[in-house]
């Protein structure tokens, strides 16, 4: 089976964490690993090193430190485009649109507080499963 890495961001913890949840487990996900942390600066700046050159990268960053995340690795069939899915677009206004059943279009508030992050590919979930948990309990 194939492992993806959620996080609830910070703007969502207080709110929306509950029902985030409830979805994950609704939606036949195991969740394998789980803690809760707040990024540190440099944390954030290297889980999301690929958004480095973007204007928002700053805004961004802050944002992710600013309070505790709920980290996941989520393990089921095709678990990578899943749970994009389930997350929905980026732009929660676009998810409202396009995917109104998704977290973002419920629970998002604009395109950079967007309550839900997972990885964009297979590689990528290894790479960022690795950074936020290490290699323990690698399965
Ligand atoms: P994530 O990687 O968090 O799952 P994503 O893959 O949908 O989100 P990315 O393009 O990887 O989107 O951007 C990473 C994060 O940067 C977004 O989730 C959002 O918080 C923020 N972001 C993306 N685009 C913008 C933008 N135009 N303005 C402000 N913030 C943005
Ligand atoms: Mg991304």
């Amino acid at each position: 089976k194939q492992k993806t890495l959620a996080l609830i961001k910070p703007d969502a913890m207080e709110e929306h964490r509950d029902n985030i949840l409830q979805e994950i487990r609704g939606s036949g996900f195991s969740v394998t690993q789980l803690k809760e942390a707040v990024l540190s600066r440099d944390m954030a700046e290297e889980f999301y090193k690929e958004q480095r050159e973007k204007p928002f990268f700053k805004q961004l960053v802050e944002f992710m430190c600013r309070g505790p995340c709920l980290m996941l690795v989520l393990t089921k069939e095709n678990a990578v485009e899943e749970w994009r899915l389930i997350m929905g677009p980026t732009d929660p206004e676009q998810a409202k649109e396009t995917s109104p059943d998704s977290l973002r279009a419920r629970f998002a508030s604009d395109i950079l507080h967007n309550s839900v992050h997972g990885s964009s590919n297979e590689q990528h979930a290894e790479e960022k499963i690795r950074f936020i948990f290490g290699d323990i309990c690698s399965d």
